[in-house]
């Protein structure tokens, strides 16, 4: 009988195939007490696995030479879990102290890490228990003897689907070796390594389904929706007919897109459009260029600090933007200074407190930590001023809702540069500075930060939070956050209008900018500047080009002015089908 699951929607494509369950348990070890003469035997075969372990670790880093950086990353993480006294070193003591079996001591001392993760608030740093778990598993498995390569040996074909309760980046890695048309998990939030990786690789994916492992059947036919989160099991006929053409067209698009990449974004009445990217890192480069990108709208510098608990020094970062700026070849560059705070938090221990602190995203973070840490500011300010001699590079301040903000960081924008003036360290003289437009009352009083600042920059991810009282990483609320909302139009017109009239130039960089559906409805009420995910750039380029900006932009107006979002999505639809 056919049924239907909904996960999270992790990455686009559909694939059809057959299910391949994978097994679970291998963290259900048995408790073995160990003779006093055997406790040092069973130190050393822990000791023999934790080594296989790494050294399977260097092996893949080095058959992945090529790979993105993504990958690399998840290696490093797991290494560095495993190289923690409290992985490498206390189930040693376990072992002796109680001397039991090298399974049961790792994995206990696993539990009590993952329980500490499991109270962390914030979800990112939640979501890398998973992160002990997995690394943890490829050391059972070696203590068994079940090395992690063996679970997907002997499978192999484009049409099978892994469902999984759970799954590691390295297993994610090894899929390429196999041919897999996809994947679905039980567990995995949207931000987890795993769901990164399957991004990188263009691997349709849905997670979060709670209960796929447990419903569906080995070999049991099934659809996988990655751009929608939705798995169909058994489907019927006229069901599988409807996605093999949603696939055709899925894959025909794709390809037709990739040809876009050297063709200008302008649209048919010749008016230039601006599609550049977001990053999180150097390491991002070289796919801003592979996807065609004018530029980096927005680099978000607070990714080089996360995971490693202390501030990056003046000279790492300058490192980390000189070589982005390089990267780019004489391309604008836009380095959007710390936005820390909330869901993203430097510190694992010292941030408990204010993790614990109600409402986050009201509290402090962004500009208002940044001003509360002129040092760390003044820092970041150097820094992206000295990488800003190589390139064409663009400040741009995260959160900003009242004019004494802008004036603090212009005042310490001018520290900063007179400090490098006296030290004759050069930089670009005509740096511009702008601000990110994500809070509504800076949307409403926009007038203070037009005549202030050189550029804005609309955080449409954030704007819709605080518009709408949507916490954006919560799924209770997931369908209340709508981009569509009257309230949102009106904020978006008034501030792309007035930027307009002001002279100063308006871009967007929240998701909404690299949603191809709203593309349209951008360019009628006047947007010129989209940054997003670099693999969005081929399809918005796709709807650049066969726009007509003053056939839409009469239209993009009035729809500005509906006071219903049903009613909004109705006309947008209608844009888009022009
Ligand atoms: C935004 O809020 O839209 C934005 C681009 O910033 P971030 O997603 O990093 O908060
Ligand atoms: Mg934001």
């Amino acid at each position: 009988m056919s049924f239907t699951l909904h996960g999270l929607p992790i990455s686009g494509g559909i694939a059809i195939g057959q299910a391949r369950l994978i097994s679970q348990a291998t963290l259900e070890v048995s408790h073995l007490v160990i003779a006093p003469r055997m406790v040092e035997k069973e130190v050393a075969r822990f000791e023999a696995a934790m080594e296989r372990v790494r050294t399977e670790f260097d092996a893949m880093k080095s058959s992945l030479e090529k790979s993105p950086a993504d990958m690399h990353a998840f290696i490093d993480l797991h290494r560095m879990i495993l190289d923690d006294p409290e992985l490498s070193e206390i189930p040693k003591q376990i072992i002796r102290e109680r001397r039991c079996n090298a399974e049961w001591a790792i994995v206990q001392q696993m539990r009590l890490l993952v329980e500490q993760f499991d109270q962390i608030d914030d979800v990112y740093l939640r979501e890398r228990g998973y992160d002990v778990r997995q690394a943890v598993e490829r050391v059972v498995r070696e203590l068994a003897g079940r090395p992690v390569a063996s679970r997907l040996k002997g499978i192999k074909g484009e049409h099978l689907i892994v469902v999984a309760h759970d799954l590691s980046p390295a297993d994610v890695m090894a899929f390429r070796n196999h041919g897999f048309a996809s994947f679905v998990t039980d567990v995995g939030g949207a931000t987890s390594h795993t769901a990164i990786l399957a991004r990188g690789m263009g691997i349709p994916a849905v997670l979060g389904l709670h209960d796929a492992r447990r419903l569906i059947r080995d070999g049991e036919a099934l659809i996988i929706d990655g751009t929608r989160g939705v798995v169909i099991v058994d489907p019927d006929r006229r069901v599988l007919d409807e996605y093999e053409l949603r696939k055709t067209e899925f894959e025909l698009e794709r390809s037709k897109l990739k040809r876009l990449k050297t063709v200008r974004s302008t649209t048919l009445d010749k008016i230039k459009i601006d599609l550049l990217a977001n990053i999180e890192g150097p390491e991002d480069v070289e796919t801003v260029l592979e996807c065609g990108a004018d530029g980096i709208g927005l680099f978000r510098t607070e990714f080089i600090c996360l995971g490693r608990g202390d501030m990056p020094s003046e000279d790492e970062q300058f490192e980390a933007y000189r070589k982005t700026v390089k990267g780019m070849e004489g391309r604008p560059v836009v380095i959007r200074t710390f936005d820390l705070g909330n869901d993203k938090l430097l510190h694992g221990d010292d941030a408990s407190s204010e993790r614990r602190r109600e409402n986050p995203a009201l509290g402090l973070r962004s500009v208002r930590l940044l001003l509360s840490e002129p040092k760390v500011f003044l820092a970041q300010l150097r820094a992206i001023l000295r990488a800003s001699k190589y390139g064409k590079v663009k400040i741009l301040i995260p959160m900003f809702s009242h004019a004494f903000q802008v004036d603090q960081t212009l005042a310490l924008l001018e520290q900063a540069k007179s400090s490098l003036r006296g030290e004759k360290i050069a930089f670009d003289e005509s740096v511009e500075i702008g601000g990110m437009i994500e809070v509504p009352a800076a949307a409403l009083a926009l007038g203070v930060f037009l005549r202030r600042l050189d550029f804005l920059s609309i955080g449409t991810n954030d704007l819709i939070q605080y518009t709408l009282a949507i916490n954006r990483a919560d799924e209770q609320v997931a369908s209340l956050y709508d981009p569509l909302h009257p309230a949102v139009m009106m904020l978006l017109s008034h501030i792309l209008g007035s930027g307009e009239k002001a002279g100063v130039p308006v871009s967007m960089c929240g998701e909404m900018a690299g949603d191809p559906s709203f593309t349209r409805l951008l360019l009628g009420l006047g947007l010129r500047q989209f940054s997003m995910f670099p693999a969005r750039i081929p399809a918005v380029k796709q709807r650049v080009k066969q726009s007509d900006i003053s056939e839409i932009e009469p239209i993009a107006r009035r729809i500005a002015r509906l006071d219903e979002s049903a009613k909004i999505m109705e006309h947008v639809e209608k844009l888009n089908a022009l």
